[in-house]
């Protein structure tokens, strides 16, 4: 029986890397051996990390402006890196608050200024991105945060505010290479690799050079700037995290890039949420414009059958659908490596399951 893990993150690699990363495990290279056991300085690792940045700026369409880091410490650490980099004095910063991580992200940057809180849309939980145009901004803030997709609300930004020459400054950890945005948008994005691009040890940094020399006088390893002169080596970097990383890349490079992914993620959520749509059995909380198509949050009548439903499921090999535990009911993760027939599956077992109990 075929295992489909819809698991919000660490989520489910492609088959295909996960087999080449098997069969290279004990033995990088013919080095003898495993890439996790090699030397960060050596001449195999090399190549890997400078592969994955290649990757990563061929398939986002990075331009020279912008540096490519690899850093530790998961998007957590960035809710703090942001603020102590790019926060500049008596200015603060403007926050969207579109869910739980972006919460979390305007707590963390309160320890280093003023936060405007832009936009909420905590008092309908969480159940939409409030409409842009009636944001209100601050009058001349250090950055704009936002989190394009809020893994466990279920939303996700369908476009982004047009911000002038304040940077944009996005979380992207649970849409990130999942459909094409144009980088020059802005300052900075990060993402904890753990959803679309690897295992979890490493976030993706995407910084816009110049904003990097705001940087005051704080602790070398949560510099910017430390990753950007040393080609994210200053200190041993997490090898075997960025290897799966470059893999992951090679991967989507094969499929076709960004475009076809974002083709196939599009079929794969609008499939799911058109027979939600359709049932009476089978409820989304979200609202019609904001639904992510990374995860389809949805609820049954009752969370009797919610439990029940997570546990038949998982009985036939669809895994990971219980939603987050502040939310409840299911939640459907099906970020780039989720195979179409993951998802058509899983609309089997949904009818098949309204059938018996609906
Ligand atoms: N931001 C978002 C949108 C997330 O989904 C998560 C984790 N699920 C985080 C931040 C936190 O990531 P990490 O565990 O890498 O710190």
């Amino acid at each position: 029986m075929a295992t489909y893990n819809f698991s919000a993150g660490p989520a489910m690699l492609p088959a295909e890397v996960m087999k080449i990363a098997q069969e290279e495990f004990c033995n990088y290279d013919n080095s003898g051996s495993g890439i996790m056991e090699l030397s960060h300085r050596g001449k195999q690792f090399a190549p890997v990390i400078e592969q994955a940045e290649a990757n990563i700026r061929k398939l986002m369409n990075i331009s020279d402006d912008y540096a490519v880091c690899f850093i530790q410490g998961g998007a957590s650490m960035q809710f703090a890196m942001v603020p102590m980099n790019l926060m500049l004095p008596g200015q603060g910063a403007d926050y969207a608050d579109t869910g739980t991580w972006s919460a979390k992200a305007a707590k963390e940057a309160k320890r280093f200024g003023e936060v405007n809180i832009c936009a909420s849309s905590k008092a309908t939980n969480y159940d939409r991105i409030p409409v842009i145009r009636h944001w209100k901004m601050s009058e001349k803030p250090s950055y704009i945060h936002i989190t394009s997709n809020n893994t466990v609300a279920g939303t996700q930004y369908h476009s982004f505010p047009e911000t002038g020459d304040i940077p944009l400054i996005a979380d992207m950890s649970s849409d990130i290479m999942s459909h094409v945005i144009d980088v020059n948008q802005f300052g900075l994005i990060y993402a904890g690799a753990q959803k679309n691009l690897g295992p979890s040890g490493v976030a993706l940094v995407i910084v816009r050079k110049d904003l990097a020399e705001r940087t005051g006088d704080i602790p070398t390893m949560l510099r910017y700037s430390t990753y950007i002169d040393n080609g994210s080596m200053f200190n041993t970097p997490p090898t075997f995290a960025i290897y799966m990383l470059k893999l992951v890349s090679d991967w989507l490079l094969e499929k076709g890039g960004i475009e076809k992914i974002e083709k196939i993620n599009d079929m794969k959520s609008e499939s799911l949420y058109e027979l939600i749509d359709r049932s009476e059995f089978y409820r989304s909380p979200v609202d019609g414009g904001s639904r992510s198509r990374m995860n389809v949050v949805y609820r049954l009548p009752s969370e009797e059958l919610e439990a029940q439903f997570v546990k038949e499921a998982a009985a036939q090999g669809l895994t990971g659908l219980k939603g987050h535990r502040s939310v409840g009911g299911i939640r459907a993760s099906i970020y780039n490596a989720m195979p179409l027939a993951g998802v058509e599956t899983l609309i089997d077992f949904m009818i098949d399951f309204e059938n018996k109990n609906g």
